[in-house]
């Protein structure tokens, strides 16, 4: 290819998807060129991935910029540092680049990626929470720009690679495959006694701390019905899961024909991150090739909604609908940040979440509901804020009165 290098541009580049997605542009380099990265608070990483790939803009967390300019030294001539998240957006509207790797963990992405939408940038979402909180205002955005939003999330990934650009009206529905994470053959009496560090250790993949929490409870899945339903456009009860130990078979489409088709690959984010750089063309993601004679057995069974309530609250939320989503992942990002510094123990999470489901049905289901119009409504981003951030006080009123 003779043309010029794609400009990119990666926000939150010190996570594990970050750090993947340098990994597979160091493969390309002839094909991309990294123009901006933002991160939190990795500011020693951030400096070592600016001297490796030289953007000209980036950005870090409050306060953070003068510890970067020093590990530059005479590196940060030239470059535009910018901090905290008005510095976030300025990177995600990055004039050089076409396109953002969206991986920022959490609520934090929204904003980003919403300033990515309005200035026209191709979006690879790896951060699912962002169409949790607002996936109807992001895929309207998103269409109003005439923006494509590419899905980073594996399973997503597959669903897209799947529809291979087929009519919607020939889709009947999607399964969304799971590894069922590390309490998968644990007996529910036994979830008492699981320790940070037993939930820390997914069997297949390698990820970032909230997202491998979010996994033991599988609220990871749970978080995935929802973005789903934004990404596919599609009724909640045209989503199905699966579990499916192995992660060798990413998610599937299923046809009005009964014909079922996959994607396959070994459990590796580079995978799914070189289909979004690349796409619609492929480009060479590092990875290893399947071998599946290699892995010999492919198993599946059905989910377990009993052991993991958080599966049923995917549907509870969609059938609330308004900003209920949102409150439950704010909720949830408040309890895995507990259960990491080991304030509570994990099944405090499942409770907790209960609960505010529970009373969110309470309140939609009475005249409450007049009191709070950014969970029966939300028409902007600050609404759907809003109801994130009641989702966290709630949790945290529900702890404290215990
Ligand atoms: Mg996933």
């Amino acid at each position: 290819m003779a043309n010029k290098p794609e400009g990119v541009v990666i926000l939150g580049s010190t996570g594990s998807i970050g750090k993947s997605t340098l990994a597979v542009i160091k493969q390309n380099t002839n094909r991309y060129r990294v123009d901006g990265l933002s991160c939190h608070d990795n500011i020693s990483l951030l400096a070592e991935q600016i001297k490796e790939f030289s953007p000209h803009i980036v950005s870090v967390g409050k306060g953070k910029s003068e510890q970067l300019k020093q590990l530059l030294g005479d590196k940060s001539s030239g470059l535009e540092i910018f901090e905290g998240s008005s510095g976030h957006l300025e990177v995600a509207k990055c004039k050089t680049a076409n396109k953002i790797i969206a991986a920022m963990v959490g609520s934090a992405g929204i904003e980003p990626v919403m300033a990515g939408i309005r200035a026209g940038k191709t979006i690879a979402l790896a951060n699912k929470e962002s169409l949790v909180l607002a996936g109807s205002l992001l895929i309207s955005e998103a269409e109003k720009h005439s923006v494509s939003i590419l899905p980073i999330d594996s399973e997503h990934n597959a669903v897209f690679q799947s529809l291979n650009g087929e009519s919607r009206k020939s889709l009947d529905h999607i399964t969304l495959t799971a590894s069922g994470g590390p309490f998968r053959q644990t007996e529910y009496e036994d979830f008492k006694d699981i320790t940070l560090k037993d939930a820390l250790n997914h069997p297949n993949w390698s990820m970032g701390k909230k997202i491998t929490i979010d996994s033991a409870t599988m609220m990871n899945k749970c978080l995935e019905i929802i973005e789903a339903k934004w990404l596919f456009n599609l009724a909640p009860e045209q989503i199905k899961v699966l579990v499916h130990p192995q992660s060798i078979v990413h998610s599937m489409v299923t046809y009005k024909d009964a014909s079922t088709i996959c994607q396959m690959g070994i459990p590796d984010m580079r995978i799914p991150i070189a289909n979004c750089l690349g796409f619609p063309e492929r480009i060479e993601s590092g990875c290893e090739f399947l071998n599946l004679s290699e892995i010999g057995t492919l198993t599946f069974e059905e989910p377990d909604f009993n052991k993991f309530p958080t599966l049923q609250m995917a549907y509870d939320v969609l059938e609330l609908g308004g900003g209920t989503p949102a409150a439950l992942n704010g909720a949830n990002e408040v309890l895995v940040d507990l259960f990491l510094k080991e304030e509570i123990p994990f099944l405090q999470i499942f409770e907790s979440l209960k609960n505010l489901v529970q009373s969110m049905k309470k309140i939609f289901g009475s005249t409450e509901i007049s009191k709070y119009p950014f969970l029966k409504n939300p028409d902007s981003i600050s609404d759907a804020i809003k109801a994130d951030s009641w989702g966290r006080d709630y949790i945290s009123e529900h702890l404290s009165s215990q």
